[in-house]
């Protein structure tokens, strides 16, 4: 047992004066995941910051037709949300794809978004993981890698984001707002999670010293054509090996406008404007999505277990983005459960 002090923020000004006091302390909001990497000792935060109770649990609409998500709004209350249901759907299956009833009732969206990744050297503190302890080496590199990154990878780490919900707020051009001792600033999605270069310990570009107050949408959600698409081990309670948002804006079978963005290959989830772009103006068929695919998977490069990987992506491509043009979306692992 590691020794930690708990204090329990009053508002979102105070939880930002307490984050910043104390370099080592870290905010938790559903503990779903922090609470198990201290118990692995791979966390060792000096203080608890609980923000669980700050004012963040609201849903709501914007003047330009958009939504603000509360960074405390939990992950079921969200994906059954009507407005989520009815306009932006992907949102809603890609968060039911995820964990477990119980997970999705205690994770918070903030929390979600600053998940950390599931490899299992960062899990296991006897191997060395330049993520967890940087410049000590990465494990994954020539170990154990099925589930690792097929692009966007580094020498230093090849781990990969875990979120499903973040793969559908990347399609839907989300913005992360965060407050900190500077002041608020919006932060668009695809700028939000980093690819590891040589720095794989810093997994966003959110500052330690900010807090993650809401998660906005813009007005549109594709919720004619689309689909996420996940594949896993199980059919339940696992990571993605390839997941799939979806969009597809059609008019009589030509794409308008399309967005595609992989999960479960990359240290973020991992979009292609070349890929979005080849698309706008094609007949919705499947020469125009497996060109999309080959254009997505461009750079994937296999590492000795999870080469096989690549081509599960581009079938994962094609039969997402033939669901989303047929506007039979994947139907939902979950019957409306808490
Ligand atoms: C067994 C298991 C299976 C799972 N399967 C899946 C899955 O298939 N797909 C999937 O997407 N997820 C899955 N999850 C992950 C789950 O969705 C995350 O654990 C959850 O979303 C984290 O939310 P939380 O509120 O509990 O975060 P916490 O554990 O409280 O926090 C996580 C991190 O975020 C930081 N943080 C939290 N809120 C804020 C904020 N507002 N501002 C700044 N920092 C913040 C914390 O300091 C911490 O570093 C699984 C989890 C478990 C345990
Ligand atoms: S892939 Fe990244 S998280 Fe996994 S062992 Fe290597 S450095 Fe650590």
């Amino acid at each position: 047992m590691i020794d930690f002090e708990y204090a329990r923020a009053t508002n979102v000004a105070d939880a930002v004066r307490l984050i910043a006091a104390d370099p080592r302390a870290k905010f938790v909001a559903g503990g779903t995941n922090l609470i198990d990497l201290m118990k692995e000792d791979v966390e060792r935060p000096t203080r608890l910051i609980d923000i669980s109770r700050l004012p963040l649990n609201k849903v709501e609409e914007t003047a330009d037709g958009g939504l603000r998500i509360g960074a405390l709004v939990p992950n079921s209350d969200l994906a059954y949300h009507p407005i989520i249901e009815r306009r932006y759907p992907m949102l809603s299956c890609a968060i039911l794809a995820g964990a477990s009833a119980q997970l999705r009732n205690m994770a918070s969206t903030g929390g979600n978004l600053l998940q950390r990744t599931r490899c299992y050297y960062f899990y296991d503190i006897a191997t060395s993981c330049n993520k967890r302890e940087p410049g000590s080496g990465c494990s994954a590199l020539n170990g154990v890698n099925r589930m690792h990154a097929i692009l966007g990878a580094s020498e230093a780490c090849v781990a990969t984001h875990p979120s499903d919900m973040c793969v559908a707020l990347a399609a839907l051009e989300a913005k992360v707002h965060a407050a900190g001792p500077r002041g608020e600033r919006a932060i668009p999605f695809a700028d939000f999670h980093r690819l590891p270069g040589d720095t794989p310990q810093r997994d966003t570009n959110l500052n330690p010293d900010e807090i993650v107050t809401a998660v906005e949408l813009p007005a549109k959600g594709f919720s004619k054509n689309y689909t996420y698409l996940k594949i896993r081990d199980r059919l339940s309670y696992a990571f993605a090996l390839v997941s799939a948002a979806a969009g597809l804006e059609l008019h009589s079978g030509v794409i308008k406008e399309a967005r595609l963005v992989l999960g479960g290959v990359a240290h973020k989830p991992w979009r292609d404007p070349a890929a979005e772009s080849f698309l706008r103006g094609k007949t919705a068929n499947e020469a125009a999505f497996t060109q999309a695919a080959d254009l997505i998977l461009a750079g994937a490069k296999g590492l000795a277990h999870n080469a096989f990987k690549i081509d599960l992506a581009r079938r994962v491509v094609v039969r997402a983005l033939t669901q989303a043009a047929q506007g039979t979306p994947q139907s939902r692992s979950d019957k409306k459960i808490r």
